[in-house]
């Protein structure tokens, strides 16, 4: 038998009734903000990622699932939605429209990495970008959406990581500090951080080895390079979240892995996801549509991992009973009134209300189990006789009592329920 690709997972039936939790609340909060859902395509050239997310961070580098298509182009899949919606305000000059854009999106992505609890090699992402202004009160905004949908999903437990990387000149500074202070140190590092310092330095600071930690406890504080208005807006921001009471954690060493933020970045942290413990992050990318060749535009967002959110919330137990019930299920005792039972059926969809039959032709006792494990509120049996005297049995399961209805105005009782 043919299996799925490793790092994939099929969604059954059973689990989607999550999922679907899940995404209405984030609609709802999104649309309590004012954010307008976006959707692009599932694949984009190549160097769109490449450009904007940058050649040497892990996700260009070794984790995009790249294809040449049959007219030669190169293709990818994509691995986040940040450049792809900075493409499409582009292409669309949806500026122009309107100086402030804000959008959400939600669907599958693909990184080429090696799967584990909470990593997946096709996984799903809710975000959200805020594009247009440069203000604190953006990143402010952004910030609070997630923490709001956190509160909503009953998820208490995290932490919210905040730093800053300054604008483009304090951030140069820092890391040209930063390659200095490494290279002191380098015999010393981990291999991985070694050919990191050549790549992308920053991301040194990223890394997990008892080792590099040790050294990396001496290194030099992004914080400390800050210059005025970088710094300006980083207090902003922080007073902003003091005032809503948000609580986080300054973390001079967050850098996130891609080449396109500045100022702002964060990241929501959970204990309960183990290795991997990043629900989601963010950050701000003022430079990014410069990069795509488009005109300078401040912009900040974040991006929410769907299967981390779903461990979490499976391990504190925080899904509600989502158990889908049956309105009616209808019984046929003859199988040549198939027709009637069937008409009967569509009348009552038409009504809103959620009906089932039997397609296997089964027998009556077969068929009243089959309701009972669908939970059906009520039960008609049709027979010759419901047909000859136009005269229906309405069984309500939940207390056995059984009512009497004409055929021909089923749905008057049904309504008479509601
Ligand atoms: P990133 O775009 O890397 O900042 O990722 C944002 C969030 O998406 C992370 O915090 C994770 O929760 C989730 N995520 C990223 N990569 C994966 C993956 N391979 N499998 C599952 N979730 C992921």
């Amino acid at each position: 038998m043919i299996q799925n690709v490793k790092g994939t997972k099929d969604l059954l039936p059973e689990a989607i009734a999550k999922w679907q939790y899940i995404q209405s609340t984030l609609q709802k909060i999104s649309e309590q903000y004012n954010y307008e859902e976006i959707r692009t395509p599932i694949f984009e050239k190549t160097e769109l990622f490449s450009r904007s997310i940058g050649e040497v961070t892990d996700i260009v580098n070794k984790e995009m699932y790249s294809f040449l298509d049959k007219g030669e182009e190169s293709i990818s899949l994509r691995p986040e939605l940040t450049a792809s919606i900075a493409r499409a305000v582009m292409q669309h000059s949806l500026l122009r429209q309107n100086p402030i854009l804000r959008f959400w999106y939600f669907g599958p992505f693909f990184r080429y990495e090696q799967p584990q609890k909470g990593r997946q090699r096709q996984f799903h992402q809710y975000g959200a970008e805020c594009i247009g202004s440069r203000y604190p009160e953006s990143d402010a905004e952004i910030i609070a959406l997630a923490v709001n949908i956190f509160n909503s999903l009953g998820i208490k437990d995290f932490k919210l990581a905040i730093n800053s990387l300054g604008n483009t000149e304090s951030r140069a500074n820092y890391r040209e500090t930063l390659i200095e202070f490494l290279k002191e140190n380098e015999n010393k590092l981990s291999k991985e951080s070694q050919i990191r310092l050549q790549t992308n330095p920053l991301r040194v600071l990223d890394s997990k080895a008892e080792a590099d930690i040790e050294i990396l406890n001496q290194a030099p504080n992004i914080l400390n390079f800050l210059d005025t208005e970088s710094r300006n807006h980083f207090e902003e921001l922080l007073a902003i979240l003091d005032y809503q009471g948000i609580k986080y954690e300054i973390s001079s060493k967050l850098v996130r892995g891609l080449d396109y933020y500045s100022h702002t970045v964060f990241e929501f942290q959970s204990h309960a996801l183990g290795a991997q413990n990043a629900m989601g992050g963010g950050g701000r990318y003022d430079k990014l549509f410069l990069e795509l060749g488009g005109e300078e535009t401040p912009a900040v967002g974040l991006a929410l991992g769907i299967e981390r959110i779903i461990l979490i919330m499976e391990e504190k137990g925080l899904f509600p009973n989502l158990e889908k019930k049956l309105d009616l299920y209808i019984v046929s005792l003859d199988h040549s009134n198939q027709k009637y039972l069937i008409s009967i059926a569509e009348k009552l969809r038409q009504n809103g209300m959620a009906v089932a039959t039997d397609l296997l032709r089964r027998s009556l006792k077969s068929q009243m189990r089959e309701a009972n494990k669908m939970k059906a509120n009520y039960l008609i049996v049709i027979g010759d006789d419901e047909i000859k005297t136009n005269l229906l049995t309405i069984k309500d399961m939940r207390n056995g009592e059984q009512t009497q209805y004409s055929l021909n105005s089923i749905e008057e009782f049904f309504k008479k329920q509601q």
